[in-house]
């Protein structure tokens, strides 16, 4: 039903049956397969976003390590040659010797002090010139310069100072053991930092404290010196959320009215540090809470960011939380970017695919549309119709084809006109033979009918006198006994014989006998017709007897007509007056005696009562001298015995 009302609507033509299914499975493979190309590249590239975050973290974290962990290489070997009494930390000028020495091995070991209990400090420090810093009896900081092998040059500052009551020399005091200082700032210079610090005891005398600073600069410096995404922002905080340091370039301190203090995440002019924080703070309640390495996928600015949390701690007291965020459209522009020539790749081969399809369409579907032309040419009667050759093998074979077609087909239609010209001329000459046939079969018809008619007569017509013959007389009488018996009619008979006639023939001869039974026979039949004219509803009949014998029929005709018409005859016959002089009648003329019988035909009677009586009658008028009539009354039938004879 669907199937029919589809065929119904849809009447396209050819070449978009063939093209609208290729482009449609074109769009179709190529939109699935980039779909596909597209889901598995988002996924590959958040994984693999993922798995450089975490590599760029662990990285930083591997160089932070390193970066906190020299100081302590340094403080350690110094203790241990104090320890050994291979080095005195109160031999300043050794000291100060081998301070310089040290910080020229490595560029992020960029101080190294110590300090007693007794307020000697000495420090040497790298610098764009380097420096010694000591103090001595005099309760003051000498700042001298040194120049590359170490030489003091001259004063450079003098300043109020006493190492004791700074946090790092307090912290390792406090803690005993070699320790980080919190972030404090560093009276060398006005910058933030944190110093590791370790205090030597000999017979549980303190000697003094070590230390080597790292100033927070230092820290953001390793943290900038990174390859992270172009947007990714790596940071250290403190669980309290303050920024230690960070790869983006920021300030991270406020001044206040009691110096200068850490900046807080949620401070930062920069919007990334401050969602990021906030997102994590959201997140665990607080960083504080944090208690290892995490990461999460975080709505930031917008953007969605893989963050990356790694607990930064040591032996020595650090906690801190590094914290890298690095946006996903950092990863998935290059993808977009794909994605994109993909797409317009697609796009491509779609087109060229369609392009392709709609020529090889249109090659399959003119030579078809060409045929179809010829074809409808061709039931229009124009049979001069040729395709031409096509270079698609099945199309050609059907230009082939067709035009074997159209030759055969105009071959046949000669062959058919020209059997049509025979035929018709066979027609032509048939009908005008059947023609000629039917117009003989009808003269022979009137022939037959003629002859029919003649034999008819012949049969029925006595040959000498032209009246009817004694077979007919036979056939009329039975005929009429049972017409009037069924019309409850009268029937008449009456016989006729010459008087006298044998007499005749001898005397005039048998031709002339011949002769006179003609004009007897005219005479009867004459005046019967003559007398009956006006009755329509009278049949009658005159026929001959045998030899000079007549009989005459009459029905429906009452007996007193009947006697008329008899007498009428008998007076006709006397008019003409054939002469007869052998006759033994004194008039010398031919007659007639006549016998006549009348009789309502009924079942129980025959009609050769009727004869027989007229016969009796005919007897009864020879008998009474001839040349006269006699009527014999009706019989009654009596038995049926009667009725059978
Ligand atoms: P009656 O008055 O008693 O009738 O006498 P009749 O001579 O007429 O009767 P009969 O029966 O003796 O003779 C009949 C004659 O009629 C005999 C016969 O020669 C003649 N006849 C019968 N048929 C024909 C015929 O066809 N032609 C001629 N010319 N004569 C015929
Ligand atoms: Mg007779
Ligand atoms: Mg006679």
């Amino acid at each position: 039903m669907l199937s029919r009302l589809w065929q119904n609507l849809i009447k396209l033509p050819l070449q978009w049956v063939l093209v609208i299914p290729f482009v449609v499975q074109t769009t179709s493979i190529v939109g699935v397969v980039g779909w596909l190309f597209i889901k598995n590249s988002e996924q590959a590239t958040e994984d693999l976003a993922r798995q450089l975050s975490r590599k760029i973290t662990l990285s930083v974290e591997e160089k932070f390590q390193s970066l906190a962990n020299t100081p302590y290489t340094f403080l350690g070997i110094n203790q241990l040659m104090v320890e050994n009494n291979l080095l005195d930390l109160t031999d300043f000028e050794q000291l100060e010797k081998l301070f310089w020495q040290q910080i020229q091995l490595k560029e992020t070991v960029d101080s190294l002090y110590v300090a007693d209990k007794t307020g000697r400090f000495l420090m040497v420090k790298a610098g764009e010139t380097d420096s010694v810093h000591i103090r001595d009896k005099d309760q003051r900081r000498l700042i001298y310069g040194l120049d590359d092998q170490g030489q003091r040059t001259h004063l450079l500052d003098s300043v109020q100072y006493d190492p004791r009551q700074r946090p790092w020399y307090q912290t390792a005091l406090k803690k005993g053991i070699a320790t980080w200082s919190p972030v404090y700032l560093f009276a060398s210079e006005p910058v933030l930092g944190i110093t590791s610090a370790v205090p030597i005891y000999a017979n549980r005398k303190l000697q003094g404290v070590l230390a080597i600073d790292l100033s927070l600069n230092q820290v953001s410096k390793m943290l900038r010196g990174f390859t992270l995404s172009p947007n990714g922002i790596a940071l250290i905080v403190e669980p309290s959320g303050a920024i230690v340091a960070s790869s983006l370039d920021e300030p991270l301190y406020v001044e206040t009215k009691v110096g200068r203090k850490l900046l807080y995440g949620l401070e930062s002019q920069h919007p990334i540090i401050r969602q990021t924080l906030e997102n994590l703070q959201s997140t665990y309640g607080s960083l504080g809470q944090i208690m290892e390495d995490t990461h999460l996928t975080a709505e930031i600015n917008g953007q969605s960011y893989f963050v990356e949390v790694k607990k930064l701690e040591d032996g020595y007291g650090l906690n801190w939380l590094m914290v890298v965020a690095l946006p996903a459209a950092d990863f998935m522009t290059p993808l977009y970017n794909g994605m994109r020539t993909t797409v317009l790749l697609g796009l491509l081969v779609l087109v060229v695919s369609a392009g392709i399809s709609l020529f090889i369409a249109q090659r399959i579907s003119r030579p078809i549309v060409r045929l179809q032309i010829a074809a409808d040419a061709m039931a229009q009667g124009k049979l001069q119709q040729k395709i031409t050759v096509n270079s698609v093998a099945e199309v050609n074979g059907l230009a082939l084809a067709f035009n074997f077609m159209a030759q055969t087909l105009k071959q046949s239609f000669h062959t058919l006109e020209q059997m049509n010209q025979t035929l018709e001329v066979r027609v032509e000459e048939r009908t005008t033979e059947l023609q000629q046939q039917v117009e003989r079969e009808k003269v022979l018809t009137q022939q037959l009918a003629a002859a029919n008619q003649e034999l008819q007569n012949l049969a029925n017509i006595d040959g000498l006198t032209q009246v009817a013959n004694r077979r007919k007389f036979n056939d009329t009488l039975h005929q009429l006994w049972f017409e009037t018996q069924a019309m409850r009619q009268s029937l008449t008979l009456i016989l006729c014989d010459i008087d006298f006639f044998k007499r005749y023939n001898d005397t005039y001869g048998h031709p002339a006998g011949d002769n006179c039974l003609q004009q007897v026979g005219q005479i009867l039949h004459q005046t019967v017709a003559r007398a009956l004219s006006n009755y329509g509803n009278v049949s009658f009949l005159v026929a001959r007897y045998g030899g000079e014998e007549f009989a005459l029929l009459l029905s429906n005709t009452l007996p007193g007509y009947a006697h008329e018409i008899a007498k009428e005859v008998q007076a006709n016959l006397a008019e003409v007056a054939i002469p007869h002089e052998t006759s033994a009648l004194p008039h010398g003329r031919v007659s007639l005696s006549m016998g006549m019988a009348h009789q309502f035909p009924s079942p129980y009677l025959s009609p050769l009562t009727l004869l027989k009586r007229a016969d009796q009658a005919l007897y009864q008028a020879k008998e009474q001298g001839r040349d006269r009539i006699i009527l014999i009354a009706p019989a009654r039938a009596k038995s049926v015995s009667e009725k059978l004879f």
